[in-house]
Formats: structure tokens, C-alpha cells, sequence
């Protein structure tokens, strides 16, 4: 599973030193529960393509394992902007629309998306029930126990949460600098937590597809906002995967994995805002537990 990016990430050590005491929680992570929490900060596991009229990618074994259904759609060989699900956005509204249809038919098994119109903050919305489209307003993140709803944020290098309780919930969370430095990741687990009450331990988590540390160079207010100490004259460079990472082992979880894949050094199939220079299109990041059962779309 190696790859270049992985002497990467050890080069930016250094940058984390000042936080010693990060290495003991690093350290626990490494250290699986069972023998298949395959993914650790030292070797992430990559989302698998699966075929189909969706470009899309799925994390491996949680469909099997948990029957949870997650992964993030990509950018597609289409022409021009590609599979681009970017509501509230430059791109032409039928185009984004169609693409949206075309990804929940993809996903027969959910007789609801959930999609937030996002502003990079911590409001994460637990659904009960619903069908057809569900479309709110400043939420970054969702949580249900409710087979058969399918759970949504976009994202272009901000990296996407899913987080699951086996056999009882789910959830997804839109984590930016400014959205993990807010505590977007806590909301999402106390949310988790509140309506199942299960402890921290119970939890599985997963950093999926987005910027990696060496992609994105950033100003001093996001190395500090993000819990890290400035040092040096910048640029400076954060890995926001391994700081929700960490974050998650200071709250008590063990069973995390990371994506090996960046959507900036993996362009060609994914959206990278930043490598694009705010040109490029936005990616839908899922989860929902499959109801498994023969399902007619309301609205389709
Ligand atoms: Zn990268």
C-alpha cells in the first residue's frame, strides 16, 4: 500500500513536534483492535472503484462487514466539468440536477438523500425519517439510525467523516480546517452517541477522500486553528486527516482508518478546489445502512 506520499507525511514530522504528546495517540491507533482495522495512519486504505454510469468509489468491506453502504463519488470521464454535484455553485443547475438523479438511482436501496447546503460549520442534523430529497440549509453534517436513508455532504479537498456504529447508525461529516477547528467531529459524535448510546469505543471512523498534508499549504490562523503551533516562517502545511485522526483518539476511538487517496495528487480522478485553482466541480460523500429490500423511488 505504499506510496510517494507516505515519505510525505513522515517529512512533516517535524512540523508536529511541538505536539509530543500526539505520538502516544498515534501510537494507540497503530494499534488495531482486531486484525482487520486494516487502515492506520501508516498505511490507509483506498477507496475501490466500482463500476457502473456513477463514477464512484466505495470503502472497502463495510458494505460486507456492517452492510453500511459508503464511498464518494468522482469526477468521471465525461467532457467538460464531469460528474459535478455541485448545487449552489457556478455549474449549470439541469446539469448538477441530472447528475444527482442519476446517483441515486445508482443506489436503488435508499428512498432518501440527504443533502446540506454547507457553511463550513458544526451543525449536524439527526434525520428519523424522510423520503424522497431532504435538502436543509447550513448543515455540515447528518446522523440516522434509519435504513434506507442515504446521507450526503459534497466536498472538493475538505475532507468527508464517516463514522457508523455497527448495525445502528451512521453518519457524515463536511470537516474543512474551519469545520474541524469549530469541533465539527465532536458534534457528530455526541449526536452519534446521544441517540444510541454507545461509547466511543463502539465507533468506527474513516477520513475519506481529500487534501492531503503535502497539498495544502496554508497561512498560520489554519495551522493554529487546527491545534498545531506555528513555527518557522511559512508557508506551513496541515494534514487535516491526521488532525481528525488524533482528535479522534483523544475522544476515545480506536477503530479509525484513513484514505490513501488526495484528491489534489489524484486529480485526474477526483475534485481538488484547491488544485484547480476554484475551477473544479464538487464530489458527493455517502453512507447509509441498506435496507436491502426492493424499493420504489417516490420521486423519480
Ligand atoms: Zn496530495
Amino acid at each position: 500500500m505504499g506510496n510517494p506520499r507516505d515519505s510525505g507525511k513522515a517529512g512533516q514530522g517535524g512540523d508536529r513536534s511541538p505536539q509530543g504528546a500526539g505520538q502516544g495517540r498515534r501510537g494507540a491507533l497503530r494499534a488495531p483492535s482486531t486484525a482487520q482495522e486494516i487502515g492506520s495512519p501508516s498505511f490507509p486504505i483506498r477507496e475501490t472503484p466500482v463500476t457502473g454510469n456513477v463514477p464512484r468509489f466505495e470503502i472497502p468491506d463495510w458494505r460486507e462487514k456492517y452492510g453500511v453502504v459508503a464511498g464518494i463519488t468522482g469526477r468521471g470521464d465525461q467532457p467538460g466539468r464531469g460528474f459535478d454535484l455541485g448545487l449552489w455553485s457556478e455549474a449549470p443547475v439541469g446539469l448538477v440536477m441530472n447528475h444527482w438523479r442519476n446517483f441515486r438511482r445508482a443506489l436503488p436501496e435508499f428512498t432518501a438523500v440527504a443533502l446540506g447546503q454547507q457553511v463550513h460549520g458544526v451543525e449536524v442534523m439527526t434525520l428519523d425519517g424522510g423520503a424522497g430529497w431532504i435538502q436543509v440549509e447550513g448543515i455540515d453534517g447528518w446522523v440516522t439510525s434509519r435504513p434506507g436513508i442515504l446521507l450526503t455532504v459534497t466536498i472538493a479537498d475538505c475532507i468527508p467523516v464517516y463514522l457508523l456504529v455497527p448495525g445502528r447508525a451512521v453518519a457524515v461529516l463536511h470537516a474543512g480546517w474551519r469545520g474541524t477547528a469549530r469541533g465539527i467531529l465532536e458534534r457528530g459524535l455526541n449526536q452519534l452517541q446521544s441517540i444510541t448510546g454507545c461509547s466511543p469505543a463502539d465507533i468506527v471512523m474513516h477520513c475519506g477522500v481529500g487534501i492531503c498534508g503535502q497539498c495544502y499549504e496554508v497561512g498560520s490562523e489554519v495551522v493554529e486553528g487546527c491545534g498545531g503551533q506555528v513555527v518557522g516562517s511559512g508557508p506551513w502545511h496541515v494534514d487535516l486527516r491526521e488532525r481528525l485522526m488524533d482528535r479522534a483518539g483523544e475522544l476515545g476511538l480506536s477503530r479509525v482508518t484513513t484514505s490513501g487517496w488526495c484528491s489534489a495528487h489524484d486529480r485526474a480522478s477526483f475534485y481538488s478546489h484547491r488544485a484547480s485553482q476554484g475551477g473544479d466541480g464538487r464530489m458527493a460523500a455517502y453512507i447509509g445502512m441498506s435496507t436491502h429490500a426492493a424499493v420504489v423511488h417516490p420521486h423519480q
